[in-house]
């Protein structure tokens, strides 16, 4: 452990952490915990611990060296061992080079790793430590096109997710400007629960693609929601957020259909159904038509409202209220159960996943995967077209 005060250190490392577009990404949004432990997974980082009034500390870490961050009052302290090692009102880590990367896990909670690049903030925020990675675009989206993508599918299906990505970060990068950073890292903005995992095919995807993005025809950002399957039918926005979204209508898959969640089935007892439908909605259970409905509900296309929308029971609410995977099901009562039949699975809005990866199967180009599921975008290469 080399302990430094070197200003021509912070000169190397600082000008070495300029590139392009870089973003605050919040890690561990949700998790409260006043420490965490840190390695450096490969490479260089130099420490910095900020004070309040006064000069800066510096540390200089190496390959495997570690280290926890732990809460004392009003400060951050770093621990080697027992060996309190700085102090601080907030932290820096800046890498050396730009594949560098840490290790980071709670150690309160599990011991599960996670590892990213770039640089990392250390603040504390209502008691707890908040951890911010300032990443680069491209850094960013190779982590979460592997996370929201997973492995083994076709480069064309990499591409498109790496080009809606890309939009969806920059259409939401002020999400969290309140808190301090751009976005988090769960699927609220998008799942980045780790670097790229240094796959070829997704990094040369997310690179082939680079600076792409889609436009609407004002030129601005254009909404590209994804979900993992829709069940042979796109949602339409209202039935999700009770609003429409310009450019966003829903249309019938054939590409999903026969894909790994395409469907599923789930029982639930038929007293709680009629609870909630009840307590909730006043659904007059002792009425002997609605009784008769709610027998059998069948729908062969999407609709908004369960039964009918007289009864006013949004389908997004039940799938909210028992957990279901969609909001595209059917209903039948059999043996005081209610019997759920679905398709799809996740919100339905947009691009579907399962589809796009059996387009790019079956040889379908990334524009045209683009092309099918969001028609009325701008497959855009031109920063200069873009209203921020
Ligand atoms: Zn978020
Ligand atoms: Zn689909």
């Amino acid at each position: 452990m080399v302990l430094k005060q070197l200003s021509v250190i912070l000169v190397i490392f600082l000008s070495s952490t300029i590139w392009a577009q870089s973003l605050p990404i919040r890690i561990y949004e949700g998790v409260k915990t006043n420490q965490l432990q840190c390695v450096i997974g490969s490479g260089q980082y130099l420490m910095i611990a900020h004070h309040e009034n006064g000069i800066p500390t510096t540390v200089l870490l190496q390959t495997l060296e570690q280290g926890r961050f732990k809460i004392k009052g009003s400060l951050l302290e770093f621990y080697q061992g027992t060996n309190l090692i700085a102090q601080g009102s907030h932290f820096e880590l800046i890498q050396r080079n730009q594949e560098d990367f840490v290790n980071w896990s709670v150690p309160e909670i599990s011991t599960k790793i996670r590892s990213y690049e770039g640089d990392f903030e250390l603040t504390i925020v209502k008691g707890q430590i908040q951890l911010i990675n300032n990443v680069e675009l491209e850094t960013y989206l190779e982590g979460v096109v592997s996370c929201e993508g997973g492995s083994g599918h076709h480069q064309s299906y990499y591409q498109t997710q790496a080009i809606i990505s890309r939009t969806y970060a920059l259409a939401y990068q002020n999400r969290h400007q309140k808190d301090g950073y751009a976005l988090c890292d769960r699927v609220h903005c998008q799942a980045y629960l780790h670097k790229r995992i240094g796959t070829t095919l997704i990094d040369s995807s997310v690179y082939s693609t680079q600076n792409i993005v889609l436009l609407d025809a004002n030129g601005n950002y254009f909404p590209t929601f994804f979900h993992a399957n829709c069940g042979g039918q796109t949602c339409p926005p209202e039935y999700v957020w009770n609003q429409p979204i310009e450019g966003l209508y829903s249309f019938k898959d054939t590409f999903c259909i026969h894909t790994k969640q395409a469907t599923w089935v789930k029982n639930i007892a038929l007293s709680k159904w009629t609870a909630f439908l009840t307590t909730k909605y006043n659904f007059p259970i002792d009425d002997s038509v609605s009784l008769a409905l709610l027998q059998n509900f069948k729908s062969e296309d999407r609709t908004a409202f369960y039964i009918h929308p007289v009864y006013g029971i949004p389908m997004r609410d039940l799938r909210d209220e028992f957990n279901l995977k969609s909001s595209f099901f059917n209903a039948e009562i059999k043996d005081q159960q209610v019997i759920l039949s679905g398709r799809g699975f996740g919100h339905g809005v947009g691009l579907c996943q399962e589809g796009a990866m059996k387009m790019a199967k079956e040889g379908y180009k990334y524009d045209q995967i683009l092309r099918y599921y969001f028609p009325g975008a701008i497959i855009s290469r031109n920063k200069t077209l873009i209203h921020e």
